[in-house]
């Protein structure tokens, strides 16, 4: 069961519209965008950590 991300309207698997039928709030792009950025800013703070972490450790690759 699908439900609408603003108001928590049950819809229907088959209710084919984008639009809630209660709060017509947009079902499929409802903070889509804003989702996308945080994940986006996410992933570039863990890279940003893992690469200062990197330079702080002496450059030892394994060498067999
Ligand atoms: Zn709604």
């Amino acid at each position: 069961m699908r439900k609408c991300p603003k108001c928590g309207e049950r819809l229907s698997p088959l209710y084919f519209k984008t639009a809630c039928k209660a709060c017509s709030a947009d079902i499929l792009y409802y903070h889509f965008d804003e989702r996308l950025e945080q994940d986006a800013q996410k992933a570039a703070a863990q890279e940003e950590k893992v690469q200062r972490l990197l330079n702080r450790l002496p450059l030892r690759r394994n060498k067999r």
